[in-house]
């Protein structure tokens, strides 16, 4: 049987029905929605899609595990302890995960096995760690009228937590929002992505091993305009914490506005990529490929602007675009194929129309363009060069292969146009001049710059952005700060 194949019969043995209070909806109470493989452009699974009664049910029964049931009474040890049995199993399962993926989103199985799994994996030992570590604080106080005063913080659990996620890479970024919350003491209702809903399935039985009790972790696949939509609007939901594009996380903060729940939203990007004259060419090139081509380009922080010296210009292109001639577009099942296909012809249609627009804007064709001859939802791994700051393939994500390149004179135009953006997520500097790196980073707006590498996902470090790029971070003690309260208590002794 080939791979491809055993995957197949893999998802075709998930469950496909919503998870909650511990159970697996039945069937046929549900509507259904079809996950359709971006290579094949065959239909995978029919996924019951949780309406908004069963969305109702997956907060209340958050709400009872958290008010009345097993989770409220746990501490925080045993809470870590289920957190690194749910880890072992997921990375025990790394492999079915990395394939499912594949099939599912369209991408090389390496991107799986080498970034998406080991970092969720990752994600939840770290969260595993700080769950009884959440303390608070003794703050001295002047007194009350004449009498002392014992004051201090403890930091609770912010409630039930809705975690709405993104196709492009569905594990990983279920973990960053998941992980957190149940450390932090939170019941979560996970609304994975429509497209690829299968991974999230995955995790609701890997849940159920670890033994979380009834009504922790439920999983509600389904669209976003009803499943979503029934999610963000419930009155049971505390926090909202959701990544995706700046056109849906309008209409979740709307949502959120309405009875000011905070809501953490990461959001697109049009993150600049910055080679200096005096960066290792050839080390920058790779890293640039790396940034903007991976996961098909389909990555919030793909760096989709790449800005270089002018008076290395030409030579850079030259070493790029052998980078991107390598790429081997395919199956992500064929031995060899290091780039896949996008995740459905909608988005393949939007990349199209941005080459077709760069094309009109003026701007030159390095490589890449088109499509090639075969099924799927591939698009070529483009480059644009000569392209000025103003263009249109300069200024909006594109959440595809394309790279347009900028020349710039000087570090001051560099910066410049690198913050003249309606997004600050992510930036990379390539050069070896260390003082040009520190000076560079702390300048430019983004909520997290790498020098001389690419996109330090690391379940410790703070991730998001500002602008159009979202709002709050995720990761880090920062995770902890956006799934807990502060509660101030005050005693007059
Ligand atoms: P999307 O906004 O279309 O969908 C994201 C999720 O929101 C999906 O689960 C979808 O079903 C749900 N949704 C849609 N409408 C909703 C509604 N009315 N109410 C509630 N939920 C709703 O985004 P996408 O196409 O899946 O992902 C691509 C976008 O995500 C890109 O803009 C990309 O940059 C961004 N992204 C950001 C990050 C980050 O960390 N900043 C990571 C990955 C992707």
């Amino acid at each position: 049987m080939s791979r491809r194949s055993a995957v197949e019969d893999l998802a075709h043995s998930l469950p496909v029905t919503p998870f909650v209070a511990g159970h697996w909806q039945p069937e046929s109470t549900q509507h259904a929605f079809d996950v359709v493989d971006p290579v094949t452009e065959r239909r995978l699974v029919t996924v019951a899609e949780a309406d908004a009664a069963t969305v109702d049910k997956a907060v209340t029964s958050a709400r009872v595990a958290l008010d009345d049931g097993d989770w409220a009474r746990l501490d925080g040890a045993t809470r870590g302890r289920l957190l690194l049995a749910f880890a072992q199993l997921i990375e025990d399962r790394a492999e079915d995960f990395a394939d499912l993926e594949s099939l599912d989103v369209g991408k090389p199985g390496i991107e799986g096995r080498v970034i998406d799994l080991p970092q969720a994996v990752a994600t939840f030992r770290y969260y595993a760690g700080w769950a009884d570590k959440l303390t608070g604080q003794s703050i001295p106080t002047p007194g009350y009228q004449g009498r002392r005063t014992l004051s201090y913080t403890v930091r609770q659990p912010i409630g039930v937590v809705a975690a709405i996620t993104p196709w492009n890479s569905p594990t990983m970024i279920a973990s960053w929002k998941v992980a957190p919350a149940l450390a932090a003491g939170c019941a979560v209702v996970l609304k994975p992505p429509e497209d690829a809903p299968l991974t999230s399935l995955l995790l609701a039985r890997l849940a159920e091993e670890a033994g979380f009790p009834p009504g922790v972790f439920n999983v509600v696949p389904g669209r976003g305009a009803t499943t979503g939509q029934a999610l963000v609007d419930h009155p049971g939901v505390d926090k909202i914490s959701f990544t995706g594009s700046p056109e849906t996380g309008r209409i979740v903060a709307a949502a959120a506005a309405r009875t000011f729940r905070p809501t953490t939203l990461e959001l697109g990007g049009k993150s600049p990529q910055i080679v200096f004259a005096d960066a290792d060419l050839e080390t920058a090139a790779a890293g640039v490929a790396l940034g903007i081509f991976a996961n098909q380009g389909e990555v919030c922080a793909a760096g989709s602007r790449i800005l270089v010296a002018r008076s290395v210009h030409d030579e850079f292109v030259d070493r790029l675009a052998a980078h991107a001639g390598k790429l081997v577009l395919g199956d992500p099942f064929d031995e060899g194929t290091t780039m896949g296909a996008l995740i459905n012809a909608k988005q393949r249609e939007r990349v199209l129309r941005y080459i077709g627009i760069g094309r009109a804007e003026g701007a030159t064709l390095v490589t890449g363009g088109g499509r090639p001859e075969r099924s799927g939802y591939f698009v070529e791994p483009t480059l644009f060069a000569d392209a000025s700051p103003g263009m249109t393939i300069a200024r909006e994500e594109i959440f595809g292969p394309v790279g347009t390149i900028i020349a710039f004179d000087g570090d001051e135009q560099a910066v410049s146009i690198a913050n003249n953006s309606s997004y600050a997520l992510a930036a990379t500097l390539w050069t070896t001049d260390l003082s040009r790196a520190h000076t560079v980073a702390e300048r430019v707006r983004a909520g997290a710059v790498a020098v001389n590498g690419w996109s330090p996902l690391d379940a410790r470090l703070p991730w998001g952005g500002s602008k159009l790029s979202g709002l709050g971070r995720e990761l880090g003690w920062a995770g902890i700060e956006a799934n807990t309260e502060l509660k101030t208590i005050t005693v007059v002794l």
